[in-house]
């Protein structure tokens, strides 16, 4: 299929994105990967495209502080290769090569990933694992918004009609972080059917502030609280048990497999967790 008849502008500034963004039924083109799927299939159909690629310093990773930031134009491939998320952001450096395949990786981008809120992808489990936020800047300037308050339901988020998604911040691990991911697909590549970030701090022999955040489990990435509590307690199998995610049937598996599946995860990334950084 071919997409309904749209228009097309190049934003050469945040100020100018978000002014366009103020016409009727207008949408932000990044790097186009999940876009343009859903126009090719007629799922949306908005009168106007912004293409924000050509807006400068929205491509950078930095060290801010204690954190790590991440232009919301960075690639995934970029982000792949950089050695700072390597070192600062360990997660999200084992998580990035298990998003689709190379050439989606070369054009997708962090913040449209994050924008998209596709409650089985990979990078907004991350972000809320790591105690992320986003920053956003609309018709009012820049904000900031805490990532357990941006992920609002399915494909639904924090963001207003308005708003641009700038870049992402994540605090930068230390020798006491302790990072943990898993997923299982179908084939490598493919959405997860189900999967989990993880991430937590040494203390002592165990382990503290362990924060377990499933996707494919619900219509936003879903933490399961109680089993954080029983894996802080250094018990596997009681976290395992303790499981509480509510999953739904979809078409890559019954709920019941779902929740079955989150606990040979969960046992997975728990000895991650548990092993000592390199
Ligand atoms: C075959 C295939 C397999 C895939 N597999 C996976 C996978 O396993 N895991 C995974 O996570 N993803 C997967 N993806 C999606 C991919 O990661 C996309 O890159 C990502 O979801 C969207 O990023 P994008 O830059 O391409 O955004 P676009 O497609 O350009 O935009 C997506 C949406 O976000 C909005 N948006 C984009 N940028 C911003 C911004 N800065 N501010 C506000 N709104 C914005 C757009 O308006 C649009 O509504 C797959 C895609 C394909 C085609």
């Amino acid at each position: 299929m071919k997409p309904a008849p749209f228009a097309y502008k190049k934003a050469r500034s945040l100020e100018e994105a978000v002014a366009l963004l103020g016409e009727t039924d207008a949408r932000l083109l990044a790097g186009g990967q999940s876009l343009i799927a859903t126009l090719n299939m007629r799922l949306s159909a908005p009168s106007l495209l912004i293409d924000i690629n050509g807006i400068t310093g929205l491509d950078r990773i930095a060290a801010k502080g204690n954190m790590v930031e991440i232009g919301a134009l960075v690639r995934h491939a970029q982000a792949e290769r950089s050695d700072m998320i390597g070192k600062l952001a360990p997660l999200s450096a084992r998580a990035l090569p298990h998003i689709g395949h190379p050439a989606i990786r070369n054009r997708g981008t962090l913040g449209g990933s994050i924008a998209f809120a596709d409650p089985a992808a990979e990078m907004p489990a991350c972000l809320i694992a790591l105690y992320g936020e986003v920053e956003v800047t609309g018709p009012k300037g820049k904000r900031t918004i805490n990532a357990e308050d941006f992920f609002k339901g399915l494909f639904e988020t924090a963001l207003g009609p308005q708003d641009v998604l700038t870049a992402i911040r994540i605090p930068a691990a230390t020798k006491d972080t302790r990072v943990g991911f898993a997923e299982l697909a179908r084939r490598h590549g493919d959405y997860a059917i189900v999967g989990l970030a993880a991430s937590a701090r040494a203390d002592g022999k165990g382990l503290a502030d362990v924060r377990l955040s499933y996707f494919g489990v619900g219509s936003t990435p879903t933490r399961a609280r109680k089993a954080e509590d029983a894996l802080a307690s250094g018990d596997v199998e009681a976290a395992v048990a303790a499981l509480d995610l509510e999953p739904h049937d979809d078409v890559q598996a019954t709920a019941a497999v779902k929740k079955h599946l989150a606990g040979v995860l969960l046992r997975r990334v728990a000895k991650q967790l548990m092993e000592p950084r390199a």
